[in-house]
């Protein structure tokens, strides 16, 4: 079982390359797995109160 998610379609905004982007649920970040560029997720993305 793996907490990291893939996400489709998405380009990498650092090094310009798509599907390379993961979702990790645990420390709520995404990781570029091409240039190892991380950013975290917005407050707003999954919560919708
Ligand atoms: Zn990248």
């Amino acid at each position: 079982m793996t907490l990291a998610h893939l996400l489709e379609g998405l380009r990498c905004s650092c090094c310009g390359a798509l599907d390379v982007l993961w979702l990790d649920l645990a420390r709520g970040l995404i990781e570029c797995r091409e240039c190892g560029q991380s950013a975290f997720t917005f407050p707003e993305i999954g919560e919708g109160e």
